[in-house]
């Protein structure tokens, strides 16, 4: 049975795999993946430190792995920054971006549809144009109370495959490959963020959590914006 069909305890694999045993895994399952999907196999890259990592490691699986950045009006100027130096640098990412007007500080009001319109739509047309059978996402189950259920391999959406080949790696694992490898990241993380999003959404904080400084103040506190949790085929 190959890495794609594993049905490991997650659990024991994030306490008992060492850092090498857990990077070599993460291309495993991604070659195993580009195997399988060839060209329909993309990348989803929010251009936070995990996501960047996830993106290193499929170039070293092929560098002709393609991907996209979903981006929003409301990001801080430096992950715009960040984005068009990754963009300039790997054109095979794609930006999309929901440019539809919305009542003033929905993100305050109703911050669920707010994500629903400027994340999660974005997601789905990415998904749609691209042709996309497998997405691969930076997903961590010890990232807070909301990632502790995903699989590495998921069917969420019938013949919509994600694939989280990080699932397993803790934070800090996520800091050590991309030091060791040179990746650059956002320059937010410097200032003491730990989990980037929208510029009102997000704030530091000193939790244990790590998400726990996205959506203070309100009902989604350290959750979701939903692309992880909402069905993404247009039906
Ligand atoms: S993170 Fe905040 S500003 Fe960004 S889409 Fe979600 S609710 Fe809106």
């Amino acid at each position: 049975m190959g890495l794609l069909e594993n049905r490991d305890d997650l659990k024991a694999l994030v306490e008992n795999l060492n850092f090498k045993e857990k990077v070599e895994r993460s291309l495993a399952i991604i070659k195993e993946a580009y195997k399988k999907y060839g060209d329909t196999l993309v990348i989803a890259n929010s251009l936070g430190k995990d996501s960047v990592a996830v993106w290193d490691l499929a170039k070293k699986v092929n560098p002709e792995i393609k991907g996209f950045i979903v981006t929003t009006r409301f990001k801080p100027t430096e992950t715009i920054k960040f984005m068009h130096k990754v963009v300039r640098r790997y054109p095979e990412l794609k930006v999309y971006k929901n440019d539809k007007s919305i009542a003033e500080k929905l993100y305050e009001t109703k911050p669920d549809l707010c994500c629903d319109i400027l994340k999660v739509e974005p997601v789905k047309r990415a998904i749609e144009e691209l042709g996309v059978k497998c997405w691969v996402t930076g997903l961590r189950c010890t990232e807070g109370r909301t990632r502790t259920d995903f699989k590495e391999v998921e069917e969420r959406d019938k013949g919509l495959v994600k694939l989280n080949p990080i699932l397993i790696w803790k934070e800090r694992e996520v800091w050590q490959y991309l030091a060791l490898y040179g990746v650059k990241v956002n320059p937010l993380y410097a200032e003491g963020y730990r989990s980037l999003g929208c510029a009102p959404c997000t704030k530091i904080t000193n939790d244990d959590n790590e998400r726990a400084g996205r959506w203070i103040g309100t009902s989604k506190c350290g959750g979701e914006c939903g692309i992880h949790t909402r069905p993404l085929k247009q039906r």
